[in-house]
């Protein structure tokens, strides 16, 4: 019945857009195909196999985005509500979806958790958001405007800066149950994070040009050092995991290791002219597992 996979600490799926008027207009073939909710095949006729791939969850284009939220990220995200810090990130290339995917699964979840919230008089509930909202009207007004301006940006030029930085959007909910015990009056504080990574080509092209790179070339460190750190999170490692080597890994320390709950969406585009960079993703993907 779990759709996070039971005790998983990460969950993985893959989200593959429908083609845009872009790719349609230049003939652009859709190379994958997605032969049920856990597996998608490569069908391009220059492999000499059909790679197939395999995760806890494949959402085709015809898939809406509520179901990516109910199957992929749901059960992550309210686990801010039980205490617990979580993350949910979309990866993929520039024009994948990663904005499209996690703008709705924001918009789901803070409902979700208000709805909770407003169910349990209860609990005495505190937000706290990071980057802080302008004041007036309620929090929850203030973050699903938020949500709809990163929207915005998403579906205007200023893409192009959005996909070359990382955007995190970060909800703290602190609640003690008041009537159970009011001396004691524990409080559980937890926060989830909601992260639109950078395209993930500036990883690939990092990785690809390897010490060719020229100066001043920037590396997006913080890809390959989220990477790294998923990677060794998912095996379980016990040893160094190297959040301090970026950044992005340094803010979402908490949201990662522990007890923390993480759910990666992948997002990719089915064109045969983007089938290097969907198959990056996809072993990205993979290595997370
Ligand atoms: P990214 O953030 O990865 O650069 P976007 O989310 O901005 O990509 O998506 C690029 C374009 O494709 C946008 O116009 C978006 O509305 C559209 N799009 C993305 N995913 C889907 C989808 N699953 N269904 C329909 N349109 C989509
Ligand atoms: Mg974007």
């Amino acid at each position: 019945m779990s759709a996070a996979g039971g005790e998983e600490k990460i969950l993985v799926s893959v989200r593959v857009r429908p083609l845009n008027e872009k790719e349609k207009t230049r003939n652009d073939r859709c190379d994958w195909e997605c032969i049920n909710n856990t597996t998608i095949i490569c069908n391009a006729h220059n492999l000499s196999d059909k790679p197939s791939f395999t995760f806890d969850k494949v959402f085709g284009f015809e898939c809406p985005t509520k179901q990516v939220y109910d199957d992929g990220a749901r059960e992550v995200a309210l686990c801010v509500l039980s205490g617990i810090n979580s993350s949910i990130f979309a990866y993929g290339q520039t024009s994948s979806g990663k904005t499209y995917t996690m703008t709705g699964i924001t918009g789901f979840a803070i409902n979700d958790i208000f709805l909770y919230i407003d169910k349990r008089m209860s609990l005495l509930s505190l937000f706290r958001c990071a980057p802080s909202l302008s004041p007036g009207g309620s929090i929850r007004r203030n973050v699903l405007n938020y949500v709809s301006a990163q929207r915005k940006i998403g579906e205007t030029s200023l893409n192009e800066t959005s996909s070359r930085s990382h955007q995190i959007l970060r909800l703290t909910i602190e609640s003690s149950k008041r009537e159970v015990s009011p001396e004691s009056s524990a409080i559980l504080a937890a926060s989830v994070c909601f992260v639109d990574l950078a395209g993930s080509e500036r990883a690939s092209q990092t990785l690809s040009a390897g010490s060719r790179l020229k100066e001043g070339c920037h590396i997006n460190r913080s890809l390959l050092t989220l990477g790294t750190v998923i990677r060794k999170l998912s095996k379980g490692k016990h040893g160094h995991i190297p959040y301090r080597d970026s950044k992005l890994t340094r803010i979402l320390q908490n949201s990662l290791g522990g007890n923390a709950r993480t759910a990666i969406i992948c997002t990719m585009s089915p064109a045969r002219s983007h089938l290097e960079q969907s198959r990056n993703t996809l072993l990205f993907a993979t290595c997370a597992k």
